[in-house]
């Protein structure tokens, strides 16, 4: 049996989407959680579908019911994979529910298939509408953050050359006038359809490729966060503030720090239980956050041990948030059912001086500070320098709890 080279790109194209239609499932169940990778595999699905129609388009009762259901699978297919990029995005024009739209072109291949034949309209219908959304889901990608990544831009651009091979295919196509036999015997020997396969797989690759790299970037972001109060750890805090490390000293900028400690905090575990001590840890870092700055580092670096980073603030402002922090915690009590938990803190704050070589120097003076705040009594702010010691309001009560 001979093929002809079209049923080559037949099956090589359903093949093909057969396999990304498994690739993405797998990725759907593997890679955590990401419904649009489940969109795109159901698309590249009915991708498959629609090749296997092509395959047996004379096995069907008529033309109009292989067109009509061939398209469908079509339509289906770009639907699918214009709501992943969305969904993925997060982008707010696009509607919900696509499929009206979708229900609107398959309207406009059935009313040019049955009512108003018109073969080469018919047949252009698909290409066009497939360019249009693919150039829509690469905007989205573009667009959607400030900085594209590489993944992203590779992805899109694959996009937008599948879109630009999409739209003069679909005016040849139409220009091909309403004569059927004409239309369906130049159809597949078109242009577009020999990048089909290479098309296919180079979308998939890079869409892969950015799904890789949404979950470095998740990883990293994971590596570098407190997973109970979603402030900064350890490591992500060294990290920051090598950055506001430089550019205090570019800009010849103050930059203070403020070390913070929960006074007697062991007691809240014994008295309320290991679960509402993680809700007064999340409590205290909500209070931290307040009011910050996007170029403030918060960080939780221990157990209930604290670290503010605050560029361009000297030593007295500094000394003045820590006051009011102090204060704050101490006058606004976790509430525990029926129970309060009231909790201090103690705050050690140091501003950057020529002699540091780093922030973590900065850090050492704060953390000192703090350690004279807490011999002092705790529920307090101390300063770097060992004579500014200053008590708060005698009317707290130090460590109560
Ligand atoms: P001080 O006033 O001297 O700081 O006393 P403290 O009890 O706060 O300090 P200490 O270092 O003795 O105890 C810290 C406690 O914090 C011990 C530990 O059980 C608790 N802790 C550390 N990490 C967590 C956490 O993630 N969740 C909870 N619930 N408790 C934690
Ligand atoms: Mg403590
Ligand atoms: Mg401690």
């Amino acid at each position: 049996m001979t093929m002809s080279p079209l049923t080559y790109i037949q099956v090589a194209s359903g093949t093909t989407s057969l396999i990304i239609a498994i690739i993405f499932f797998m990725a759907w169940k593997t890679l955590g959680d990401r419904p649009w990778a489940m969109r795109w595999s159901l698309a590249f699905l009915f991708s498959t579908l629609y090749w296997l129609a092509m395959l047996g388009a004379g096995r069907f009762p008529s033309h109009a019911s292989f067109w009509l259901l061939a398209n469908a699978f079509g339509i289906a297919t770009i639907t699918l994979a214009l709501r992943g990029h969305c969904q993925r995005t997060q982008c707010e024009r696009l509607p919900k529910n696509l499929w009206p739209i979708a229900s609107l072109i398959f309207a406009g291949v059935a009313w040019t298939t049955l009512v108003q034949p018109h073969a080469g309209l018919s047949a252009a219908i698909l290409p066009f509408a497939a360019a249009v959304s693919l150039l829509m889901s690469a905007t989205m990608v573009i667009r959607h953050r400030e900085q594209t990544r590489v993944a992203e831009w590779a992805s899109a651009i694959t996009m937008i050359l599948f879109a630009l091979v999409q739209l003069p295919a679909a005016w040849h196509i139409y220009g091909l006038g309403p004569d059927r036999d004409l239309v369906m015997s130049q159809l597949f020997s078109h242009a577009s359809v020999m990048f089909i396969p290479a098309g296919l797989i180079g979308m998939a690759m890079f869409v892969m490729f950015m799904l890789a790299s949404d979950l470095y970037e998740d990883m990293k972001e994971i590596a570098v966060r407190d997973p109970l109060t979603g402030l900064l750890n350890r490591r992500g805090f060294g990290e920051q503030t090598i950055v506001a490390y430089a550019t205090a000293r570019r800009t010849v900028q103050p930059v203070s720090v403020i070390a913070a400690d929960i006074d007697h905090f062991k007691s809240v575990n014994d008295e309320f239980g290991h679960n509402i001590g993680d809700k007064a840890l999340v409590h205290f870092s909500r209070l931290l956050m307040a009011e910050r700055r996007v170029e403030d580092i918060v960080a939780r670096i221990g157990g209930e041990e604290f670290l503010l980073v605050l560029p361009g603030t000297d030593i007295a402002e500094a000394s003045a948030i820590a006051d009011e922090l102090c204060e704050r915690l101490a006058a606004s009590p976790m509430a525990v059912d029926e129970r309060k938990v009231v909790m201090t803190a103690s705050f050690g704050v140091a501003a950057i001086s020529d002699k540091d070589a780093s922030l973590a120097d900065v850090v050492i003076k704060a953390d000192r500070a703090l350690y004279r705040s807490k011999r002092a009594g705790r529920n307090r702010v101390d300063l770097e320098s060992s004579q500014t010691l200053r008590a708060l309001d005698g009317s707290l009560k130090t460590g109560t709890i």
